[in-house]
């Protein structure tokens, strides 16, 4: 079976009905960035800002991941942004089992696709997703934030706190920097 290319998943995810999400949505955001990074990064859901603009993490939440990129010498191009659910829940509850369910094949192909060598969760949503799916036994993400993780294939999975805690836990910022620091070192590391 021949493979869809990135835009065609983007073509798939704006004609999605599979799920109540499509019916509340102003856009779907399929995620940005570039198609072969080395670095993946995975949120939780599209946000109000996100829903308005069909872009990943252009809220508060995105202004402190670009920090946060910028403090370890990447930017938004060398790497790419998605997360689990593409349309946004509303009044940005948490994703439904069922949504995840639904939408998580997008997420998977486009994996597949992009081949990353480091996928960076951010939040527990996510984390719990990748964990699970490449068979890594799931602990709490106070826990295992920073750590890094092998999956079968070789790639490196780093866990980090959602960059949206840091509005309203200013400390979590350190933890933050730290843990992106890690994401810093791996690249070096990577032959
Ligand atoms: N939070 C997320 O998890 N994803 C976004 O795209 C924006 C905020």
């Amino acid at each position: 079976m021949l493979e869809l290319t990135l835009d065609e998943i983007a073509d798939e995810i704006n004609q999605c009905k599979k799920c109540d999400l499509h019916k509340t949505r102003n856009n779907p955001v399929a995620g940005d960035g570039c198609k072969n990074a080395d670095v993946l990064f995975i949120g939780e859901a599209p946000g109000r800002n996100e829903d308005l603009q069909g872009k990943p993490f252009v809220g508060r939440a995105g202004k402190i991941l670009d920090k946060l990129l910028e403090n370890i010498d990447l930017d938004r191009k060398q790497v790419f942004i998605g997360n689990i659910l593409k349309c946004r829940p509303p009044n940005n509850r948490n994703p439904l089992r069922s949504e995840i369910e639904s939408c998580s094949h997008f997420l998977d192909k486009q994996i597949d696709l992009i081949k990353p060598r480091i996928i960076v969760t951010l939040g527990s949503f996510s984390t719990e997703y990748i964990f699970e799916k490449f068979d890594i036994s799931i602990d709490k993400i106070s826990r295992v934030h920073g750590k890094k993780f092998k999956t079968v294939d070789g790639k490196i999975i780093i866990p980090v706190y959602h960059p949206a805690v840091a509005t309203y836990n200013p400390n979590k910022i350190f933890d933050l920097e730290k843990d992106f620091e890690t994401i810093k070192e791996s690249l070096k590391d990577l032959d």
